[in-house]
């Protein structure tokens, strides 16, 4: 099934939902962020990753998996050949909890319209789920990434079908050689999902009226400057408008 929307008009359509994101206060995290971290790769992708929620070194940074994590996430997709150009990577939740502490549920669901617009914009075939939040998220349904790792099945997610496959976050191999192991063995199926291609699509909804994308949930007013903002001609914070060209691949 060919895209619904041109690549361009989906990374303006992306941009757009990024430039929304950096000034969200639809939960208290906005409270105790540095950064949104939207997420960051080829608006284009084939492959998607949705992890948990972002660390100190992300909320410092701005961008997804720059951690330990992150470092063997870019290890296991070298060994299949891929790197982060290749790929869209994102979390759950965009905004860091305090002290790293789990996303509490009313955090998972103020975040989960911009999840589900990125799903949407860049089109996957194949969502990689890293861990339980993100798998327990997209599969609307509470069963564990220890019984799920590795066994991929075809998931209606907004509008289009795709292959979700769930797979254990880096973080728990990081000290853990059998879950290492196993993680490395589920990678080594990933470009066999990809060589299938996207699932058949559902119907198409009636298009009229057509349907509303998910709420973003509006700011209550313009976000403050960060202390200290650069602020660019429009009197916004500079230090946003850079993140865009930080995530560079849009
Ligand atoms: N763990 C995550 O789930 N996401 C990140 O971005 C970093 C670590």
């Amino acid at each position: 099934m060919p895209p619904v929307r041109s690549a361009p008009e989906r990374r303006e359509l992306l941009k757009a939902v990024f430039e929304e994101a950096q000034g969200c206060v639809a939960c208290q995290l906005h409270q105790s962020r540095t950064r949104v971290v939207f997420g960051a790769g080829n608006a284009d992708a084939d492959l998607m990753f949705v992890g948990e929620a972002p660390g100190a070194n992300e909320d410092r940074l701005g961008l997804p998996f720059v951690g330990q994590a992150g470092k063997l996430l870019d290890k296991l997709l070298a060994e299949i050949g891929l790197d982060r150009q290749d790929v869209f990577i994102c979390n759950t939740i965009k905004c860091r909890p305090p002290d790293n502490r789990d996303p509490h549920p009313h955090e998972i669901e103020a975040c989960r319209p911009y999840l589900f617009r990125q799903i949407e914009l860049i089109e996957p075939t194949v969502i990689c789920t890293l861990g339980n939040f993100s798998t327990k998220l997209l599969r609307g349904d509470t069963t564990g990434i220890s019984r799920l790792h590795g066994q991929a099945e075809v998931r209606v997610i907004g509008p289009r079908a795709v292959r979700l496959y769930p797979l254990y976050h880096p973080a728990a191999a990081l000290y853990t050689p059998s879950t290492l192991e196993t993680l490395r063995a589920d990678f080594g199926r990933i470009p066999e999902l990809l060589a299938q291609g996207a699932p058949p699509q559902p119907e198409p909804v009636a298009p009229v009226p057509e349907p509303e994308p998910d709420p973003i949930p509006e700011p209550e007013r313009d976000p403050e400057p960060r202390p200290g903002a650069v602020l660019d001609g429009a009197g916004r914070d500079a230090g946003s408008v850079r993140a865009v060209e930080q995530l560079g691949l849009f």
